[in-house]
């Protein structure tokens, strides 16, 4: 008999998405809803939030992968945790459509009021090969297979013969010169030197790092002097910053790169691993809705974090976060609304909670209000940039700020204690440099040893003269005697 999943009857808050936004909302309402009779229902693909300022290294092997998401089942005891999509939202009828995870049929999920919470995805732009050759970084899965496929070139790399394929091999491009840019070439350099001091087969000379940036500088979070001197610093790391340069062509991995605006050949080589930060967009499901979406495509909320349309606020409808265009009532993007960060993210799930629970009770909503505390990025050990509130930091400082500040707003006090003893391990045994093989194909070792082999044709006895017959070897018991007598 088929089993039937059965899900709440209960009036249901459904949050869309289960990252910052989805994880705080749903943790600050689960038990104050439940109390009321209601239910929190999080939607989300995976059974985990990301952490993603920490992807950059879980890449570099500083902190263990599944330290750095936060378990649902684990931390949302009183939600209603379903593993899948949402691929369409009908408000009017307060109706979800779900895809689950493991491929089973959509089904229909109705809730009384609904969150918004779905992030970004990566954004990329036409490029012949892009989708073949290249990888992001935004989900765990991506920062394990990035690791691995590092430590594995090099390994490949080491009994390479032709110079052509042990240099396509040992070249590492990344392309976006943004904070996750930069904290990614930064730690998987370091990594990579860490490898090759071990291994004598390759040299430190051999390793070669690209950071390809379209515009004329890196980091706009950070002041241009700043940037300047990340700039410097990579180079002084032997990292390539090509800036006013674009990614035109990367098919077979053989990437064209090109000089803007006059679009003339920059530079031509291969890559085995080319890496693609250069920027995120709102997630496109939300095209999928009711909801009136702005021409960034993000969802259009007041600041109160309702969703507004032409015709003023849509009840009991709610989004924050990367998916939605937040009004900034202290400044933000040139079109007055937040930049898509963690630290808005957080902040807004926080408020979202609180005035979609006063709007049960028609008690006033609070407008969100958060004036950017500034960015910290960290570059490998004992090295970062800094800006917070107006302080600049460089070098240690900045390192020691990045941090403070990612230990101190990693979701829950078990995740932070697993991520503070990841560092402090790090700091005495230094990087975990272990690859892991086979993840894609993790059976083929059993598959090989449980399939009966072909028994080997019977040789034709051959009657070979006994003066000229081959030394034979000596029994095994032979052996070992004369090994105990040595
Ligand atoms: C490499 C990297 C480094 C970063 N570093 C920093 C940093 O140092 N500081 C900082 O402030 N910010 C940083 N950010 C940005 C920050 O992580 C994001 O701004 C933040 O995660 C946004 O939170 P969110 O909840 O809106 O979206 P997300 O955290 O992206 O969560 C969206 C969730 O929605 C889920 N989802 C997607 N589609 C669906 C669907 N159809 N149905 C249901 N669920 C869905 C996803 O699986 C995901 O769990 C970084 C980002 C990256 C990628």
């Amino acid at each position: 008999m088929a089993i039937t999943p059965t899900f709440s009857a209960r009036p249901r808050v459904l949050v869309v998405g289960g990252g910052y936004v989805g994880l705080y909302t749903a943790f600050n309402l689960q038990k104050k809803i439940a109390k009321s009779g209601g239910i929190v229902t999080l939607i989300d693909p995976l059974p985990y939030m990301t952490y993603q300022p920490f992807l950059p290294e879980v890449a570099g092997g500083n902190i263990e992968a599944r330290h750095a998401v936060v378990s649902y089942r684990k931390h949302l005891k009183q939600t209603e945790v379903i593993q899948g999509s949402v691929t369409s939202i009908d408000h009017e009828n307060r109706t979800a459509v779900v895809a689950p995870a493991d491929g089973g049929e959509n089904f229909e999920l109705p809730y009384h009021d609904v969150v918004v919470a779905a992030g970004a995805i990566t954004r990329t732009f036409p490029i012949k090969g892009l989708a073949e050759s290249g990888i992001g970084l935004k989900t765990i899965e991506e920062a394990i297979a990035l690791r691995n496929q590092v430590l594995s070139l090099i390994e490949k790399a080491s009994t390479e013969t032709d110079p052509a394929k042990r240099a396509r091999a040992l070249t590492f491009v990344v392309v976006g010169g943004g904070f996750a840019g930069i904290e990614t070439i930064a730690e998987l350099e370091d990594m990579a030197r860490a490898a090759v001091k071990l291994n004598a087969r390759v040299d430190q000379s051999e390793l070669r790092f690209v950071l390809v940036e379209a515009m004329g500088r890196i980091m706009p979070e950070v002041t241009e002097a700043q940037a300047l001197w990340v700039v410097e610093h990579l180079r002084s790391r032997g990292v390539e910053v090509l800036l006013n340069t674009s990614l035109d062509n990367a098919e077979e991995s053989n990437l064209k790169l090109i000089n803007l605006p006059d679009k003339s050949l920059a530079q031509q080589f291969d890559a085995d691993t080319l890496i693609w930060t250069a920027g995120v967009m709102a997630n496109p499901m939300v095209r999928s809705t009711d909801f009136p979406i702005e021409p960034r495509g993000r969802v259009s909320v007041n600041v109160n974090l309702q969703v507004t349309g032409e015709f003023g606020v849509i009840e009991n409808a709610w989004a924050a976060g990367d998916v939605a265009a937040v009004p900034d009532v202290t400044g933000g993007l040139p079109d007055g609304t937040c930049v898509p960060n963690a630290q808005h993210a957080l902040r807004q799930a926080k408020r979202l909670a609180k005035n979609l629970w006063a709007s049960r009770f028609n008690k006033p909503l609070k407008g969100y209000k958060h004036k950017n505390l500034g960015a910290v990025a960290g570059f490998g050990q004992w090295k970062g940039v800094a800006k917070i509130m107006g302080i600049q930091l460089k070098g240690a400082p900045a390192w020691l700020a990045h941090r403070g500040y990612h230990g101190l707003a990693m979701p829950t006090v078990e995740r932070k204690i697993r991520v503070l003893s990841d560092w402090f391990v790090t700091m005495i045994a230094g990087r975990d440099l272990a690859q892991l093989e086979n993840l894609q194909a993790p059976r083929a070792t059993f598959v090989s040893a449980a399939t009966p082999k072909p028994k080997p044709a019977a040789a034709a006895p051959v009657a070979a003269p006994v003066a000229e017959a081959a030394p034979v070897a000596a029994p095994a018991a032979e052996i070992k005697e004369d090994a105990a007598a040595k």
